[in-house]
C-alpha cells in the first residue's frame, strides 16, 4: 500500500486551474473520492440518491448480512479500524465505519442526499449535470462511483403478483414483515441466500431454499477478536497494519492467483477444500443435490462454514425441482408440489452491467454511453472511456471483483485518477480520456487473458458478459497495482 500514500503526496502540486468536481454516489468509493478531492482543495459536490451514506451497506440490510472479505483489509489505508468485532464484519458495523469516515473527513456537508443524477452531457468545456429533482449544475470533472452490485435482478416468475404473503428482493428487505415462526422461502443459492439460510433457519417454522444451480461453498471460520487484541491494535498501529497486510497477502496469494489460472496449485487447493467441506453433508441425496457440475470458483465461491449445517436442520429443505409458478399460497414446482409460504425472498442477485446507467451520459459530440456500451460496458483500465473526457469510473467495468477488498481496488483507482486530475489542475491539458487504441489494446489483452481463467470453465455467472466473456479483471492483482501506480499518458487523448 506504500505506492498509494506516495502518490497522495505528489498531489500537492501547485494548481493553476481551479476545478469543480461531481462525485456520483456516496458509497465506499464516492466517499473516498470526495476525501481525496477535498484533500487537494478541489471544490466537490457528491450526489447521492439515497438518504444516507453507505452504498451497498445502506441498501443491503438483510438478516445475516456479513462481508466475506476480512474486515481489517476492507478499510481505507488511511483509516484503519482497530475496533472490528470479528474477522468478517457484519453489515451494520461496516456501514457505521463508512459513515464515520465520511463524517471524520468532512465529506457529509458535501453530499446532496435524495438527488439522483439522470443526465450528464459534455458541452465541449464542462459536464452539464441534471438530477431527477430538477437540480442543474456544471462541473469540470465527474467521478461515477455508482457501484456494481446495485441494480437488483428481479426475474419474472409467473404468478408472482398473486402471492398472498410478503415478497421482496434481498436488497429491498421489508423489516415490517415478521419472520419468527413463519414459513420462509428463499430463491437463489448465492452468497446472499447462504447468509439468509444461516440467519433464518433458526427463526423460521420452516425454511425452503429454491436452488436452480448448486454452488461451491468454501469454509472460513469467522473468528471474533478479543478485547485484548483490539486493545493491542489501538495501541500499536504498526501491529494493526501488519495484520491487514497478512490478511491481504493470504487472499492475493491464494484466491487471486487461483481464479486467473485454471492449472494453478492454488485452484487445486480451493477445489480440495470445497469438496472436503461438501463431504461433511451427511445425507447422500442432499449431498448429491448440493454438488455443482462445474469447477469450484467458476461462479463466485460462497464463503461459509455454517451454511451446510443450516440446510441440514430438520426445519430446512433444499428444493431442486424447477419453479413453475408462484401461487397465492406459495411456490409450485415442476414436480407438482406446492411449497406453502408466508414470506418469499428473491436472493436472485444483480444486473451487473449498469454502472452509472440508467443515467443518460453524453460525451464528446453527443456520443451516447448506451451506444458505446451496446456490446457490454468497457473502460480502459476500468476507469476511463474514450470520448468521455474528464469522466471517470470507480469500480467500473472490468475492475477486479470477487473476494478482493473493493476498498483497496477503489483506493488504487482513485489515486490513479487524482494524478490525471492533477494534470488538469496544472494546466497540462484541459481534457483527458483514454484513446480508442489504448482501450482496444487493453480489451484484446484482457480477453486473451480471460481464456485461462476459471470463470470460463463451464458455468453461468455474473462474472460473464452477454457474450460469455468474463467482464472482470482477468490479470493478476499485482498487474492491477502496477497499472494503477501512474497513468501512461501516451494511452490518453489530451487536448
Ligand atoms: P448471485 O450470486 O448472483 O446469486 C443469485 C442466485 O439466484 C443464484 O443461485 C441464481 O441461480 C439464482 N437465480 C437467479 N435468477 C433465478 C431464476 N430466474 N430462477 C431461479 N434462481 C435464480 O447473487 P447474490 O447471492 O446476491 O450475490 C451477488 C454477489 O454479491 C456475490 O457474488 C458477492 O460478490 C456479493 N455478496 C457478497 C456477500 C458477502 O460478502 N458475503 C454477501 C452477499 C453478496 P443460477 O446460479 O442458476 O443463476
Amino acid at each position: 500500500m506504500d505506492a498509494i500514500s506516495q502518490i497522495d503526496d505528489a498531489g500537492a502540486t501547485a494548481a493553476v486551474r481551479p476545478l469543480r468536481a461531481a462525485v456520483i454516489g456516496a458509497g465506499m468509493a464516492g466517499v473516498l473520492a470526495a476525501i481525496k478531492l477535498r484533500e487537494r482543495g478541489i471544490d466537490c459536490v457528491v450526489f447521492e440518491k439515497g438518504d444516507r451514506v453507505g452504498g451497498t451497506w445502506r441498501e443491503n440490510d438483510y438478516p445475516g448480512l456479513t462481508c466475506d472479505v476480512a474486515a481489517h483489509w476492507y478499510t481505507y489505508s488511511f483509516a484503519r479500524n482497530p475496533e472490528w468485532d470479528r474477522l468478517m464484519a457484519r453489515g451494520p458495523e461496516i456501514r457505521a465505519y463508512f459513515e464515520r469516515a465520511a463524517r471524520d473527513h468532512g465529506v457529509l456537508p458535501l453530499i446532496r442526499f435524495g438527488e439522483e443524477v439522470v443526465r450528464l452531457a459534455y458541452d465541449g468545456e464542462r459536464w452539464q449535470l441534471d438530477t431527477a429533482a430538477g437540480h442543474r449544475d456544471s462541473f469540470d470533472v465527474v467521478i461515477a462511483a455508482t457501484g456494481v452490485l446495485h441494480h437488483p435482478n428481479i426475474p419474472h416468475f409467473a404468478g408472482i403478483e398473486s402471492f398472498a404473503g410478503a415478497s421482496f428482493h434481498s436488497t429491498r428487505w421489508d423489516h415490517a414483515v415478521a419472520l419468527d415462526g413463519r414459513r420462509i422461502g428463499v430463491i437463489g443459492v448465492g452468497s446472499t441466500a447462504a447468509q439468509l439460510a444461516t440467519a433464518l433457519v433458526p427463526r423460521a417454522e420452516r425454511f425452503q431454499l429454491f436452488q436452480r444451480t448448486a454452488q461451491w461453498v468454501i469454509p472460513r471460520p469467522n473468528t471474533p477478536y478479543s478485547e485484548a487484541e483490539r486493545e493491542r491494535f489501538r495501541a500499536d498501529p504498526a501491529a494493526l497494519e501488519a495484520l491487514v497486510q497478512e490478511l491481504r497477502a493470504k487472499t492475493l496469494e491464494g484466491y487471486a492467483a487461483a481464479v486467473i489460472d485454471v492449472d494453478s496449485p492454488e485452484l487445486a487447493e480451493i477445489d480440495r477444500m470445497c469438496r472436503e467441506h461438501l463431504a461433511t453433508v451427511r445425507d447422500p441425496d442432499l449431498r448429491r443435490r448440493l454438488t455443482p457440475d462445474y469447477r469450484p470458483a467458476c461462479k463466485r465461491l460462497v464463503i461459509s462454514d455454517d451454511f451446510y449445517a443450516a440446510i441440514q436442520q430438520p426445519n430446512a429443505e433444499l428444493v431442486t425441482a424447477p419453479i413453475e409458478r408462484i401461487e397465492p399460497q406459495g411456490v409450485r414446482t415442476a414436480d407438482g408440489a406446492l411449497h406453502e409460504l408466508d414470506v418469499l425472498v428473491l436472493a436472485t442477485g444483480f444486473q451487473v452491467d449498469r454502472f452509472i446507467r440508467p443515467a443518460k451520459v453524453l460525451g464528446r459530440g453527443g456520443v451516447d454511453l448506451d451506444d458505446v456500451w451496446d456490446d457490454g460496458p468497457k473502460a480502459y483500465l476500468s476507469v476511463t472511456v474514450p470520448d468521455f473526457p474528464n469522466f471517470f469510473l470507480l469500480n467500473g467495468p472490468n475492475s477486479p471483483v470477487g473476494n478482493f477488498s473493493l476498498v483497496e481496488v477503489a483506493e488504487r483507482q482513485t489515486n490513479y485518477l487524482m494524478q490525471l486530475i492533477d494534470g488538469l489542475r496544472r494546466g497540462d491539458y484541459r481534457e483527458v480520456s483514454a484513446s480508442r487504441e489504448a482501450l482496444q489494446r487493453f480489451e484484446a489483452e484482457r480477453r486473451e487473458a480471460a481464456k485461462k481463467t476459471v470463470w470460463v470453465t463451464g458455468c453461468a455467472s455474473w462474472y460473464l458478459d452477454k457474450n460469455g466473456v468474463p467482464a472482470s479483471w482477468t490479470f493478476s492483482f499485482e498487474r492491477f497495482a502496477q497499472e494503477m501506480a501512474a497513468p501512461k499518458l501516451a494511452d490518453f487523448e489530451t487536448r
